[in-house]
Parts: C-alpha cells; sequence; structure tokens
C-alpha cells in the first residue's frame, strides 16, 4: 500500500496535493507519507506476530529524525552501522536495548561509545573486530553481547552492489571460522557471544534466498547446540524488495508463510533488519522542470534534482518511475494521456544540473510532454535517497517534508550556503 495516488488531475501525498507542497517548500523536495511508512512496519509486524520478533529499522535506509521516531513510537528497534548513526538512534528516543550495530569497520572509540550506552548487541563481522571489542570491554570491566555476522554464501538474485551474503564479498564470518570463534568463546572472558547474524543483500524480491540463507543457519546452530553451545538470537537481517518497476516482490505474508516454520524450528529470539521495505514506497523526490533541450540526438528534460539528491540511477541503474504531479489518467500509464497537451509523448532523458553525465534520473523514458515549471515526482525515493545525498556541486541538500493526513510537517529545512561552509577554515595569510 501506498498513499501517493493522483485524486482527480493532482498527484496527492495522503491529503495534500503534492504541487501545493512544491510550490510551498520549493524543490527538489523529499515528501514521505506518515501512514505508508507505519503501515509498512506494521504489516511486517502483524505477518510475524507469532513469534513476536524485534524488528529493528536500518537507519541507513533513511535516517531522518522523524521518520526513527515514527518508527520507534510504534515499537520498533533500530540496526545502526556507525557511531553517527547510534548518536541519531538515541537522539530520536530509541531504548538502548533495542539497538543493534552492524558494520564491517566499526573503529575502537565508535566501540566503546556502543558499549557504554548499553547496545543490544553488536554484530560482529571479522575476528579482529572482536579481539578489539574484547580488549575495549576488558578496559571498561564490561561484559559485551555480540553476534556473529555469517556469511552463508547464498546468491540473493539482486544487484551485484547490493549482494552481501556472498564470500567474495566484504561482511560476515563464513560458518567454519564461526565455529572456531565458538570454540574459543571460554578464552573470551569480556564477550558473551549471544547470537548469530545474517543479512544477505538488498532489494531481495524472491523468498528462496532466504529459505536457503536460514536453513544453512539451522544446521550450523544445530551443529553449535550438539558442542554444547547456547544462543538466545537469531538475526535474519533485512534485503526485502520493493515495487520500483514491474517487480513483484513477496509481501510480509508471502515471506512470512516460507520462513516461520524455519524461524519457529530455532526456538530462538528473532531479530529483523528491514529498511527500504518500510521507508522505499512512503517517498518520493519532487523537482522542477528547468528547461527541455533538444540535441540533434536527444532530447534532455532538465531539473532541479540531481544525483547529488538520489544517487540510485547512477549508482545501481536503478529504476524510478517518474510522474507528472498534475495528470489525467492511471498513473501507471505513461502512454494513455487523454486531454490537453498531455496528449503528445516523447522519449526523454531525464537529467539533473550536476556537471557529470552519469547525472541522471531516467533515461530514455516515454514522458508526456514536459514543459518549463513542470513538477514531477521521482517514486519510491524514501530509501537510500535523502540518506545517500550529498552537496557535490556545492548543491545544497533537498528539505524533507512529512505528510499525516491533511498536515504538512517540515522535519529538515534546506541548507543554506553557511552550511556548505561550516567547518571549513580559511588559512589566515597566504600560504
Ligand atoms: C543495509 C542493511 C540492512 C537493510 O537493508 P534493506 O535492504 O534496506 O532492508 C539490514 N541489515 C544490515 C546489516 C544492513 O547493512
Amino acid at each position: 500500500m501506498h498513499e501517493f495516488k493522483y485524486k482527480g488531475k493532482d498527484l496527492y501525498c495522503e491529503d495534500i496535493k503534492i504541487a501545493d507542497l512544491a510550490r510551498r517548500f520549493g524543490t527538489p523536495l523529499y515528501v514521505y507519507s506518515y501512514h505508508t511508512l507505519v503501515d509498512h512496519f506494521t504489516k511486517l509486524k502483524n505477518a510475524f506476530r507469532e513469534i513476536n520478533p524485534l524488528i529493528c529499522y536500518s537507519v541507513k535506509a533513511n535516517s531522518n529524525l522523524a521518520i526513527l521516531k515514527a518508527l520507534i513510537d510504534k515499537g520498533a528497534g533500530l540496526d545502526i552501522v556507525s557511531g553517527g548513526e547510534l548518536f541519531r538512534a538515541l537522539k530520536a528516543g530509541c531504548p538502548a536495548k533495542k539497538i543493534v550495530y552492524a558494520s564491517v569497520g566499526k573503529t575502537g572509540s565508535e566501540i566503546e561509545e556502543a558499549i557504554k550506552k548499553g547496545i543490544l548487541f553488536f554484530n560482529v563481522e571479522s575476528i579482529g573486530e572482536l579481539e578489539n571489542i574484547t580488549r575495549i570491554s576488558k578496559k571498561l570491566g564490561k561484559v559485551t553481547n555480540v553476534a556473529i555476522r555469517i556469511n552463508p554464501d547464498v546468491e540473493p538474485k539482486t544487484h551485484k552492489y547490493i549482494t552481501t551474503g556472498k564470500l567474495t564479498n566484504k561482511f560476515g564470518i563464513d560458518f567454519k571460522s564461526a565455529q572456531q570463534i565458538f570454540l574459543l568463546r571460554r578464552a573470551l572472558k569480556n564477550i558473551r557471544i549471544s547470537g548469530l547474524h545474517i543479512h544477505i543483500g538488498s532489494q531481495i524480491t524472491e523468498s528462496q534466498p532466504y529459505v536457503a540463507a536460514i536453513t544453512k543457519m539451522i544446521s550450523f546452530i544445530n551443529k553449535l547446540k550438539a558442542e554444547g553451545v547456547v544462543i538466545d538470537y537469531l538475526n535474519i537481517g533485512g534485503g526485502l524488495g520493493i515495487v520500483y518497476d514491474k517487480e513483484t516482490p513477496q509481501t510480509a505474508i508471502d515471506y512470512a508463510g516460507k520462513i516461520l516454520p524455519l524461524l519457529k524450528r530455532t526456538g530462538l529470539k528473532i531479530i529483523m533488519e528491514p529498511g527500504r521495505f518500510i521507508v522505499g514506497n512512503a517517498g518520493v523526490l519532487v523537482t522542477k522542470v528547468l528547461y527541455v533541450k533538444k540535441t540533434p540526438k536527444k532530447e534532455f528534460v532538465i531539473v532541479d534534482a540531481g544525483m547529488n539528491d538520489l544517487v540510485r540511477p547512477s549508482l545501481y541503474e536503478a529504476y524510478h518511475n517518474i510522474l507528472l504531479l498534475q495528470e489525467t489518467g492511471d498513473p501507471d500509464v505513461h502512454l494513455r494521456f487523454s486531454r490537453d497537451r498531455r496528449q503528445e509523448t516523447a522519449k526523454v532523458d531525464i537529467v539533473g544540473p550536476i556537471c557529470e553525465s552519469g547525472d541522471f534520473l531516467a533515461k530514455e523514458r516515454m514522458m508526456p510532454r514536459l514543459k518549463e515549471g513542470d513538477y514531477l515526482a521521482v517514486m519510491s525515493a524514501g530509501a537510500y535517497g535523502f540518506s545517500m545525498s550529498s552537496n557535490y556541486n556545492s548543491r545544497k541538500r533537498a528539505q524533507e517534508v512529512m505528510v499525516v493526513n491533511k498536515r504538512a510537517i517540515l522535519i529538515r529545512k534546506r541548507e543554506t550556503n553557511q552550511d556548505l561552509i561550516r567547518n571549513e577554515i580559511m588559512p589566515k595569510g597566504s600560504l
């Protein structure tokens, strides 16, 4: 479900006309639907009600404090990957005992801070990291809970940049090494290995890779059991795919149907770390057409949002549906423009203002004839949109607005010129 729909000629977010938001706040503008966000969280929670998992929303998908707060208020925990995300998580009001921390490169100071704040556990990704956590825990006189992140070597059938559970990826620890760690566990006095973790990739549209990975985990857990190892948690990660184009991803109910029986067999407390599934379709990027430019070979629609605002098309060749905010008909059918100038269509590249040929939002896309001043919504931009944005070309990052029914709440101001140079230091005198 999502709350971005045409009512009459206009695209709405919940009960607000998005074009009104564009005029009021300016563009580029990220617009989020509160109810879509919360609905996705609730769908997952309900599908797994039987085992009552701890759902730790993956902060990196969209780390705005208002998004975090909305989910925390519904009972979510958080999955973090840096000290900065720990700061955000606590700032947004997440109980430390609902925070899990993954990352192949946790620094000593990040580890120390997280131990002091009392997070639920670290998802440990290497033996060196385990030693480092042990050392720091000893120094602090604490016993730290960890889960071993396993690299189960399964193929998630997604883009190669977002595959994380193959042995050629940098993530996690192979089964054999993990078993050795468990054998040595008694020597690691300041560590308690309380769980196992996997996260096999992102935008995974089928349940089969999860079934494969969890099945491997079950036989590993059984092996450990036979050796007298007791753990409490199995963290199955995130990665659930969403609809960007013509995908037909598994729903929360399909997913639960496939993996619940396996999870129940483990008897362990289950943790999940969905990011994209919760926030991906809860946000759009609104942009304005600046110019339409024809070259002998192409037609370019130049808009005021670029790869610094939304890098997924450039980075992953990702597809985002792009809709005109004022349209006549079915949002899914670009070709059916029944009235006025929209009858005409053209195949265009929709590009940003950045000085890079890789700066595009869509290529060779059939669109209604666009003109200067038209507003467009880049759909499904809630996940890995703003959170991957940058100031490249000294562009001020976009504003973000959360819509709750008829209310539009500004949740991030547009940056100013001063923000751009805030931490820079101009040397005195000549260099
Ligand atoms: C990024 C990440 C997630 C979330 O991935 P999605 O594809 O957004 O669900 C979950 N767990 C870990 C460890 C991650 O790095």
